[in-house]
């Protein structure tokens, strides 16, 4: 049996039947499981892109693009094009994404269907906020044209909907203007979390991509010391630096994971103290907005038992206490992630149902996986999120409960109407039922 992994390399399930699409009108074999389920790229961490019960259709061969306005900036593509290749076409013609995730992998698909976000929340919202359209096939052969203004529900439904409501055949997305491909990037180092939250204030009223790295091993005074970067698409001008490219690659699988405690301080001290650059400087987009993706196969240092990511969201009148209480517990036990990383999400309403950002303070961290140990700590962060009336992330989950999803996401039972009959995911599964 073929199977199909997330980025997280957990859990380890393999799907009844795995169909390749490569064309977009085609209709699926009657042969074929059901439930289906889209599948992009795998870059989720966890199971929405999943299933153990029934097909997942494998999108990436579906990667035409079918049409580039380049005056207007809007581009529609088929579901499996990535994000990269989004760029590749569109840079050099004075366009970038409006919104992006860490990973220029994610395909287009893939970012709909988890409203992906990126380090601009606070000024553009998510990637839902740029889709002018797409097309929703729906498996009794129907097909659905989604506007925010034409069929307005099924849109909601769809963008953030975790592929349950059906396929993405094509997209429309609105691109922003960018004079090149750089982008002017200051750094600040800040000793503690109270630090954090004032530097961070100033920045974002006047920059509209930040983000904030923290060394969450560190105790006391040192509690969420880190480096605040905050940038912007550079303006126009000549002597723009040549470009470096290459990326590396991690070779093997590590019978055992190369993040451990001693390896972890290391590099959270190192990173914390590189030099810093508080008058700005000119980084390429690629670095910047992707830094992890010039390693290929990072995911492998985890070794074979995968690793967990946790990432949060704390509404704005409990984020200073809740992010320090998890940070104290994450300290507490010693588990700690390379890059955990801090930022604050804008004001702007998500347009999905299910859409994970919303006002308040997102924290993101990987955990090697070490069985009983590790999940107990994340369940003693379940409670701190819970008590702050917050939720998780479902794009980068294997494990939260049925209860906290169901309280982070009080949509969820209106959304439920949507689903396609034939669609569901080893995610939907374990927290509906
Ligand atoms: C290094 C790294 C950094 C990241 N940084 C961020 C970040 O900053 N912000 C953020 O939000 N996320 C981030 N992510 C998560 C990633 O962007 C999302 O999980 C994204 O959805 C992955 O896209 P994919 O194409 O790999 O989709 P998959 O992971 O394969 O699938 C994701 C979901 O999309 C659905 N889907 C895929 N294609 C279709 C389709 N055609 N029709 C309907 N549904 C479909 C699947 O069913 C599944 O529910 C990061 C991931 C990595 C590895």
């Amino acid at each position: 049996m073929s199977t199909a992994q997330s980025w997280n390399r957990l859990p380890r399930v393999s799907p009844k039947a795995v169909h390749t699409l490569t064309n977009r009108q085609e209709t699926l074999p009657d042969t074929l499981p059901t439930p289906y389920l889209a599948h992009g790229n795998g870059r989720s961490y966890g199971d929405v892109c999943l299933t153990e019960t029934g097909s997942l259709l494998m999108t990436r061969g579906l990667d035409r693009f079918i049409d580039f306005d380049p005056v207007q900036g809007i581009v529609r593509c088929e579901p499996g094009v990535t994000l990269g290749e989004v760029l590749a076409l569109v840079v050099p013609h004075g366009w970038f994404l409006a919104s992006t995730p860490g990973t220029k992998c994610a395909t287009v698909g893939g970012s709909i269907a988890n409203d992906v976000h990126g380090k601009n929340h606070h000024d553009v919202g998510s990637f839902g906020h740029h889709v002018r359209a797409f097309e929703l096939w729906r498996s009794d052969g129907s097909v659905i044209e989604c506007r925010p203004g034409q069929n307005g529900d099924w849109f909601r439904a769809t963008i953030g909907g975790l592929g349950l409501t059906g396929l993405i055949r094509w997209a429309e997305i609105q691109l922003m203007p960018v004079q090149n491909p750089w982008m002017w990037v200051q750094s600040q180092r800040f000793s503690n979390l109270d630090e954090f939250w004032v530097l961070n204030r100033e920045a974002e009223t006047n920059w509209p991509y930040t983000v904030a790295w923290i060394d969450c091993l560190a105790k006391g005074k040192a509690r969420g010391r880190g480096i605040l970067l905050s940038g912007q698409h550079a303006a126009a001008q000549t002597n723009l630096p040549a470009v470096k490219t290459g990326e590396k690659r991690v070779p093997f699988d590590p019978p055992f994971s190369l993040v451990n405690g001693l390896s972890l301080r290391a590099f959270n001290t190192l990173y914390y103290r590189q030099p810093v650059k508080p008058q700005g400087g000119l980084t390429h987009y690629a670095p910047y907005f992707y830094p992890l993706d010039a390693i290929q196969d990072w995911n492998r240092i985890y070794g074979r038992k995968g690793f967990y990511q946790y990432q949060c969201v704390i509404p704005p009148e409990d984020a200073e206490e809740a992010t320090a209480a998890l940070l104290d517990t994450i300290a507490k036990h010693g588990e700690g992630s390379f890059l955990a990383v801090l930022k604050t999400f804008g004001s702007k309403p998500s347009l999905g149902m299910l859409s994970f950002p919303r006002p308040g303070t997102t924290l993101a961290l990987d955990f090697p996986n070490r069985g009983d140990k590790t999940l107990r700590l994340l369940s003693e962060l379940d409670v701190i999120v819970k008590e702050a009336g917050g939720a998780l992330y479902p794009g980068k989950d294997a494990r939260m409960s049925g209860e906290l999803f169901q309280s982070g996401y009080p949509e969820w039972q209106t959304f439920s109407e949507y689903i396609d009959p034939n669609f569901s995911s080893r995610f939907w599964q374990r927290v509906t039922q």
